[in-house]
C-alpha cells in the first residue's frame, strides 16, 4: 500500500516554511505523482495568504512549475476557513472557480464576519483552553461545518474536530451525502483515532494528506499508516491509496498485484 498524492501542503504564502517549488521538488523525490498546494485561506488573523492578489501569483507560479515539472500533478487549491456560522468560507468570490482543489477547515483565531460568529470564536477559544466544550456550542460547530460542506464543493474537510469540536457522525454523514473526503491527517495522526473510528461507521471515504508546513514532510504519511493499521481501516476507503495493479490471470481472473 502506498499513498501516491498529497493533497494538503503549506508553503510561505501562509505559514509554511519552503516555497510553492520547494514543496514539488521533495513531491517528487518521494515519487508522488500529485500534490496540492493548500496553503491557509485569508481569514486567519495572522498566516493566511494575503487577498486575492496573493492567489493570483500563486496560481501563476503554479502554472510556471507545471511546465518545468511535467512528471507531477500540482494543484492549486486552499485550505479555507469557516468565517461565519452559516457555513461562510474565507476564499475571495473570484478565486473560488480557479480553483483545483478546495479544502475546508475549522480553525480557531480567524476573522469572524458577523456578531454571532465572534461570539462563537470567543466560545470555542475559551473551550479549548479550558478543555470544557458544551452540546450547544457543539451543535453550532457541527451546523456550520456541514453547511460549508454543502454550499461549496469541499473535495475534503481537513483534520476534523481536531481544533473545533463537533459531531464527527453528523459531519460523516453529510460528507457521505455530498461526496466530500474526510482527511487522515498524518500530522496529528495519533489523536484522530476516535474520530477515525466512527467516521468508518458511515459510508464516507478518506484521503491521507501530510499537511506538510517544510518541504521535509510534504509526502510523509508514516503516521497516517501506522493509523491505517491500527484500526483496520480497509484500503478501499482511502482514496489515494494505490493498491497495486490490476490484471487478468490466465484463468481469466481478475485479480491484484503489488
Ligand atoms: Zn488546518
Ligand atoms: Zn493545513
Amino acid at each position: 500500500m502506498r499513498v501516491f498524492a498529497d493533497y494538503h501542503t503549506h508553503t510561505t504564502y501562509s505559514h509554511g516554511k519552503g516555497r510553492i517549488e520547494e514543496n514539488v521538488q521533495a513531491a517528487i523525490r518521494r515519487g508522488l505523482k500529485s500534490i496540492g498546494i493548500t496553503d491557509h485561506g485569508p481569514g486567519h488573523f495572522f498566516i493566511g495568504v494575503k487577498g486575492e492578489e496573493a492567489f493570483r501569483s500563486m496560481q501563476a507560479e503554479i502554472r510556471r512549475l507545471r511546465a518545468k515539472y511535467p512528471q507531477i500533478e500540482i494543484l492549486f487549491g486552499v485550505e479555507a476557513n469557516i468565517v461565519d456560522v452559516d457555513g461562510t468560507i474565507d476564499v475571495p468570490e473570484a478565486i473560488l472557480p480557479e480553483l483545483d482543489i478546495l479544502l475546508v477547515g475549522y480553525h480557531k483565531l480567524v476573522k469572524p464576519q458577523s456578531l454571532a460568529a465572534l461570539k462563537v470564536g470567543a466560545k470555542n477559544f475559551l473551550s479549548g483552553w479550558l478543555g470544557k466544550t458544551t452540546q450547544a456550542l457543539r451543535d453550532i460547530n457541527t451546523k456550520a461545518i456541514c453547511a460549508a460542506v454543502r454550499r461549496y464543493p469541499v473535495m475534503a474537510v481537513t483534520h476534523p474536530g481536531l481544533q473545533i469540536d463537533i459531531d464527527t457522525l453528523a459531519l460523516a454523514n453529510i460528507c457521505a451525502e455530498c461526496g466530500t473526503l474526510m482527511e487522515i491527517n498524518s500530522s496529528y495522526a495519533e489523536k484522530l483515532d476516535d474520530y477515525v473510528k466512527t467516521a468508518l461507521t458511515t459510508g464516507v471515504n478518506f484521503v491521507i494528506n501530510s499537511d506538510a508546513h517544510t518541504p521535509e514532510r510534504v509526502g510523509d504519511f508514516t503516521a497516517a499508516y501506522r493509523l491505517l493499521q491500527r484500526l483496520n481501516v480497509p484500503a478501499e476507503r482511502v482514496v489515494n491509496l494505490e493498491r497495486g495493479k490490476r490484471g487478468v490471470s490466465t484463468a481469466g481472473e481478475e485479480f491484484i498485484h503489488d
